[in-house]
């Protein structure tokens, strides 16, 4: 492990557990089961007995270190330097669970979907671009930018239809954009967050030479995921794209009054994405778009921003569920939370967080009180 000399470091003083105001457990493994083990300090003082061989690698310790949801809140609140790592310190433990064969299963078998099939769900490459049948979106042909939607753009219901707003309100302001199509693989950002970085590598040359081979400079992303393994891990290994994730640019075409709304009667409360916030630090955007909307009432949960709730999808939760759909779930835990605020819609800005939080929404019973809706729909709602 690269940065196995600071393991040590961690005092297991448990500040990583909260947010900002101590309003409740904002690490979700440790939120749903309540031992340190599952908390970043307790990962770090496990991962310490593990290097100094007090314990031995085991399944119960790769499905400690896999249930890390890598939301990032223990980066944001750890009050020592060594917390610039830690997230990279997950990472690496996870890695060695992959070169010693002692991944949990559903992780195995994530990896060998994303390895053969070129996506986690298994599906047909070919059909990749089929969201977009309808839309007038074309494959990319020197476009200024290519819309890259991602596997769960192309393969989930909720992703599809999330892809579809999107791409139709660019076009609808005038942006020149193209797909990949049956071409696009996957960003591999989760497979690099559940430790398989040679898999990741891969991907990341592939998608890069494909980039090149067709001149592609400027890409917009629909999910954050991609969206921060573009901008950070593919800018290491060379590649020269501009990426924007779509919140962004929807809120400069607000700005520029390119996306005239009337108005829409709504009290809504939005939901940062972990990697769109506490990974790339863009939290105003999507709030821009929305409150740019007249009528519209924008309303907070009370852990927001960079205290954040995550929704439980992150670090690759979102294929293996590892940490299940019980009560104390993050997704359901969170639009309890969202639910507070009196808001009728829970806007998303991932279509991660989208599929987590509207399952969530009906395993509470609470779908006929509010309903999860992408920032980009509600723009369309309220034209
Ligand atoms: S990771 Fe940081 S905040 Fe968390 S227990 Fe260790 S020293 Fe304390
Ligand atoms: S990254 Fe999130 S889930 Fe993982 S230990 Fe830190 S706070 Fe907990």
């Amino acid at each position: 492990m690269q940065h196995a000399d600071i393991v040590h470091r961690c005092f297991r003083c448990g500040y990583c557990k909260f947010p900002l105001e101590y309003q409740d457990f904002n690490c979700p493994p440790y939120r749903q089961y309540g031992f340190d083990t599952y908390a970043a300090g307790g990962r770090m003082w496990l991962m310490n007995a593990w290097l100094n061989k007090e314990i031995k690698t085991s399944e119960r310790l790769a499905h400690i270190l896999y249930t890390c949801v890598a939301c990032g809140n223990c980066k944001e609140q750890c009050v020592y330097k060594f917390k610039d790592f830690l997230l990279d310190i997950f990472i690496e433990a996870k890695s060695e669970m992959v070169l010693e064969g002692m991944v949990p299963p559903p992780v195995r078998d994530l990896f060998k979907a994303v390895s053969l099939s070129g996506n986690p769900y298994k599906a047909p490459q070919e059909e990749r671009g089929r969201w977009a049948e309808g839309t007038g979106i074309q494959e990319y042909a020197g476009q200024e930018y290519l819309f890259y939607v991602g596997c769960a753009g192309s393969f989930d219901e909720i992703g599809q239809k999330m892809a579809r707003s999107v791409g139709a309100l660019l076009v609808e302001a005038g942006l020149s954009l193209g797909i990949m199509g049956p071409d696009e693989t996957c960003d591999g950002n989760d497979v690099k967050a559940m430790g398989e970085t040679w898999l990741f590598k891969e991907l990341a040359k592939n998608n890069i030479s494909k980039f090149n081979e067709r001149r592609i400079k400027r890409v917009i992303t629909l999910d954050p995921h991609a969206f921060n393994a573009f901008r950070h891990d593919y800018a290491q290994l060379g590649s020269l794209i501009e990426t924007w994730h779509y919140s962004e640019i929807l809120a400069g075409l607000v700005k520029e009054k390119a996306l005239p709304v009337t108005g829409l009667k709504a009290k809504v409360t939005y939901h940062d994405p972990c990697y769109l916030g506490r990974y790339n630090q863009i939290y105003n955007a999507p709030r821009q778009v929305l409150r740019s909307i007249p009528g519209l009432e924008l309303v907070e949960m009370e852990r927001n921003g960079v205290n954040s709730f995550c929704c439980g999808g992150g670090g690759g939760n979102f294929f293996t569920d590892l940490l299940g759909v019980g009560e104390d779930s993050a997704a359901r835990v969170r639009v309890r939370e969202a639910r507070e605020t009196g808001a009728d819609i829970l806007a998303v800005a991932c279509p991660l967080c989208a599929r987590m939080l509207t399952d969530a929404l009906k395993a509470e019973e609470l779908d006929s009180d509010m309903e999860v809706v992408d920032i980009a729909e509600i723009v369309r709602r309220a034209r």
